[in-house]
């Protein structure tokens, strides 16, 4: 397999201000055709450590890319440092700079001399045409190794990486394929998910498997890779079916749709609509799923229910319940539910009460505590859970097992 690696140059890389996205453009890329990409560097407009890092790249990876630095100005040095790096001349080429006098002439402007500048071109390499900007990318080619000089803004950098680097990358990698699949798990925690996983995907030895833990769920991320498109789809989709079934309805998702998207899917499949009474998760709720397109067809409206006075005025939950139990309680978020319903005329309603922190904790009911309440035809429901994390990832988490929690009522009463 092929590996290799990105330089991203650029002094303001290295400040807040200016993230490097084209390697991870670039990675994303790479991984589709089956070349690992082991390392990425972000170089600063300087001599000295930009050739150090070019040259240390050629040594350990099969093929290297740069990316910026190769505009006309004083602190643009990619083009002259990557020949040094490479041990050859840069060579002048006068119909690069004719293009360029024609292309400030199509603009209306005479060219700048340092513009010459981006008129050399490393001896022996390939000049990849840039249609969106002024300067040219060099691919060079060292025995069985490949460096490609790319331009650093995006719009440039991508269509000419496409066009002209990646055939080239292909014709060494052979036709290397990789298909991905996401299975999404809710409701298990990153370990329980693992455990039960990995020995269905360790007698897999060409997919490669990782588990990740972002704010809201445990993604099982699969990648097969093959020359054979049709054992890379079979072996994926494989796997991915026996994890599933061994998850069982932890698995809301392996076609990379969210749980909002899920849920939409399900209420539209059924014609059958929602509304949703939230406290602590503010109207994050109300906000993922109307991001989902179409979700006008089930979705009819949110309240956020913040103080105890709302929670008794907008939905009817009675004054005693909450001086009985508190406002985080099981019997709160039932009758928030169940007011929610029966006030928005939905088949189904969810509500969530809980507390997000710092502040507000208790023996009984710490922070995170949670509880989530469903109403639906006949039946009203509760479940009370403490979820880890700051305020932030509380109501994240929060507005997740809520929506999962009518994920679930809904697959037991499918249609
Ligand atoms: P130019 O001819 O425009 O000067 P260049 O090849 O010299 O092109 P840079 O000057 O390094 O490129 O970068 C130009 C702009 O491209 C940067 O201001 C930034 O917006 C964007 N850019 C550069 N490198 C990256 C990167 N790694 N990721 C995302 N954007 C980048
Ligand atoms: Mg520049």
């Amino acid at each position: 397999m092929l590996t290799a690696e990105i330089i991203a140059i650029g002094s303001e890389l290295l400040t807040p201000q200016k993230t490097d996205t084209n390697s991870l453009w670039l990675t994303e890329k790479l991984n589709d055709i089956g070349v690992e990409v082991m390392l990425k560097t972000v170089v600063g407009d300087d001599e000295l450590r930009l050739e150090e890092v070019i040259r240390d790249a050629l040594k350990r990876s099969d093929i290297v890319m740069t990316t910026g630095g190769l505009g006309p100005t004083e602190d643009d040095v990619s083009r002259q440092v990557s020949a040094r790096a490479v041990d050859r001349e840069l060579i002048y080429h006068d119909e690069i700079e004719q293009h360029l006098r024609e292309r400030f002439r199509a603009w209306g402007r005479e060219m700048p001399e340092i513009n010459k500048r981006q008129a050399f071109v490393i001896d022996g390499a390939d000049v990849l045409p840039n249609p969106n900007g002024s300067a040219v990318g060099m691919l060079v080619k060292l025995g069985e190794k490949i460096l490609a000089v790319l331009p650093g803004p995006p719009r440039e950098m991508k269509p000419m990486f496409g066009e002209y680097v990646l055939p080239k990358i292909k014709e060494r990698s052979g036709d290397v394929l990789v298909r991905r699949r996401i299975i999404k798990v809710s409701g298990m925690g990153e370990s329980a998910v693992d455990e039960a996983a990995s020995p269905i995907y360790i007698e897999y030895s060409d997919v490669q498997t990782s588990i990740l833990f972002n704010q809201t769920e445990v993604e099982i991320h699969l990648a097969a890779k093959s020359t054979d498109a049709v054992e890379a789809e079979t072996n994926i989709a494989e796997i991915a079916e026996r994890i599933k079934e061994k998850l069982g309805k932890a698995v809301f998702s392996t076609t990379g749709e969210t749980m909002e998207e899920v849920v939409g899917r399900m209420l539209t499949e059924r014609s059958e609509t929602l509304s949703v009474a939230e406290s602590c998760t503010g109207g994050l709720i109300g906000m993922r799923l109307t991001e989902v397109p179409g979700s006008s067809a089930y979705f009819r409206e949110g309240a956020v229910t913040y103080s105890n006075e709302a929670k008794i005025a907008r939905l009817g939950v009675p004054e005693d319940t909450i001086a009985n139990f508190g406002a985080v309680s099981a019997e709160t978020a039932e009758a928030m539910a169940a007011g929610m319903r029966e006030r928005a005329g939905t088949n189904h309603a969810i509500s969530v009460t809980g507390i997000a922190g710092p502040e507000g904790g208790t023996e009984d009911k710490p922070v995170g505590t949670v509880c989530i309440g469903y109403s639906g035809k006949g039946i009203t429901k509760s479940v009370r859970i403490v979820l880890p994390g700051d305020r932030y990832l509380v109501r994240w988490r929060s507005s997740q097992a809520a929506l999962d929690y009518l994920r679930r009522q809904l697959l037991k009463t499918s249609v």
